[in-house]
């Protein structure tokens, strides 16, 4: 809040104010990207982001990942067709054994690392974080908060020409702006749209028949192993009680549909 602050009574922008706060929770879940972006930008960012990494490619983990992914993808297929048919989904298992996250860029490009597998424990376990990962996608809350920083940047910009003549004043409001624009930006949305994604993911692992019960155990897991040290899983994370709470709201709804996935099969 101090940045807000100073921001405010360096540009006597309160009017700014008026105009920025509203904005945000009227954005909701805009998106001013098309889906074809989120793939194409998804598809730029995956070589850059595995080049270095030693990927493995064979092995019992490597085709639990493999095969977990495929019948959650198949799930998203199923449930939210519109966006997920339209991304071409991969993944890939990296050694990095100090690496407690997975991640899912936008347009379907995932990878998965093997710090996470003790804290997964069983195939079931990775389906929660991997179903979770793949809402983020079709969800698209990648391209959603770019959307958003674009927004909040013109706004921001607008307003510190409209409400600054002095050059000194301006230069030191945009920057103050832009750090703004992060803090806003990054911690309320994050935490609705981890929320949002567990919810979602929820639903995909009830389809691909894994018993999502085991989200409950998982984040509790999670929860225990990141006090020790931070993950970039949990850099914009929901408290973990909040979290856990949420999920236990959602559950009885994928518990049904896990069971007419059992029953389908
Ligand atoms: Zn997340």
């Amino acid at each position: 809040m101090k940045l807000l602050a100073s921001l405010f009574a360096k540009a006597s922008a309160a009017a700014l104010a008026v105009h920025l706060l509203p904005a945000c929770g009227l954005l909701g879940n805009l998106n001013h990207y098309q889906v074809s972006d989120d793939a194409t930008l998804g598809a730029e960012a995956y070589p850059e982001l595995l080049s270095g990494e030693t990927v493995i490619s064979s092995g019992a983990d490597h085709r639990m990942v493999d095969r977990l992914t495929q019948r959650l993808v198949a799930a998203a297929r199923e449930l939210d067709p519109v966006v997920a048919n339209q991304f071409d989904w991969e993944v890939r298992l990296i050694e990095q054994d100090e690496v407690v996250n997975a991640w899912c860029l936008p347009g379907g490009k995932m990878a998965v690392f093997t710090g996470i597998l003790p804290i997964a424990g069983d195939e079931t376990g990775l389906a929660v974080v991997m179903s979770h990962e793949i809402a983020h996608a079709t969800l698209r809350h990648g391209t959603e908060r770019m959307t958003r920083q674009d927004l909040l940047t013109q706004l921001i910009e607008a307003g510190a020409e409209a409400y600054s003549e002095d050059a000194e004043t301006k230069q030191q409001t945009e920057a103050l702006a832009s750090d703004a624009a992060h803090l806003l930006v990054s911690l309320p949305f994050g935490r609705d749209a981890e929320i949002e994604a567990d919810t979602r993911g929820l639903m995909y692992m009830a389809r691909a028949g894994y018993d999502p019960r085991a989200a409950v155990g998982f984040w509790e897991r999670m929860s225990s192993a990141s006090g020790s040290a931070p993950f970039e899983l949990f850099s914009t994370h929901p408290s973990d009680e909040r979290r856990i709470e949420q999920i236990r709201e959602a559950l009885p709804e994928a518990i049904r549909a896990y069971e007419q996935s059992l029953g389908s099969r």
